[in-house]
């Protein structure tokens, strides 16, 4: 094979306790999988049919990375996320097999440039320009889920210059792992390498430049970033 430009590098992220890092494939993201984020989003938190945005893989940045404040926004927001990642594919996976298909676990950010976010939602128009921007996926090291087993209960948390903004616990996810598993592949082949971001608990906020935020799900890892100013253009 003789490409015509260098071909992008693959991304990837640790696997804790190992050599052997994590390829990312694709990332998918699900919308207000928590009662109370669902209603400080200004949405009633029904069990409708869960929704999915992607990030792009690139988007995927390894905690500990010094973000600079993304361009074209004054309303940068933190969404902690408890991730799970895939390690065998497959399409129209039942819930009673989905944990067979996850490899391990993470805890990432969906960071979300809120004003752009709400502008598209307001408009009928697509969230992308909110949500899947570059470095705006960060994440942990993965846990096996040889090592761990298949978690289902967990304090998820956030703190922002060590003041706690988002706390709650994985076990009040609307839609659990399964369904989510079983929900994404009924639509789209899930392949090993995909990440699905769980979706964030109440209490996001605005981050600023100089900001250190923190993050984790008790049992699976934790998350930090330290957001710098925007890059010089
Ligand atoms: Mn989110």
């Amino acid at each position: 094979m003789k490409y015509a430009i260098s071909p992008p590098p693959q991304v990837s992220v640790t696997v804790r306790d190992s050599d052997s890092h994590f390829p990312v494939r694709r990332v998918y993201c699900v919308g207000r999988n928590y009662e109370a984020h669902a209603r400080e989003m200004g949405k009633d938190p029904t069990r409708e049919a869960p929704f999915i945005f992607q990030k792009p893989a690139d988007a995927v940045v390894v905690s500990g990375s010094v973000i600079e404040y993304p361009p074209q926004t004054r309303n940068l927001h933190h969404e902690i996320e408890w991730v799970v990642a895939i390690g065998k594919g497959g399409f129209n996976i039942s819930t009673d097999s989905a944990l067979q298909h996850v490899f391990g676990y993470a805890v990432g950010l969906d960071l979300t440039r809120r004003d752009l976010q709400f502008a598209a939602r307001d408009a009928g128009c697509p969230w992308e320009w909110g949500k899947a921007f570059d470095k705006s996926a960060p994440c942990s090291d993965i846990v096996t889920a040889s090592a761990i087993g298949h978690p289902s209960q967990g304090r998820i948390w956030l703190s922002v210059n060590g003041v706690t903004r988002q706390d709650a616990d994985i076990s009040q996810l609307i839609w659990s792992v399964p369904e989510i598993i079983a929900f994404i592949s009924s639509s789209m082949i899930l392949q090993p390498g995909d990440l699905v971001f769980t979706g964030t608990p109440s209490g996001v906020g605005p981050l600023v430049a100089g900001d250190v935020v923190a993050g984790g799900v008790d049992g699976i890892g934790s998350v930090g970033i330290t957001m710098a100013p925007t890059a010089a253009q």
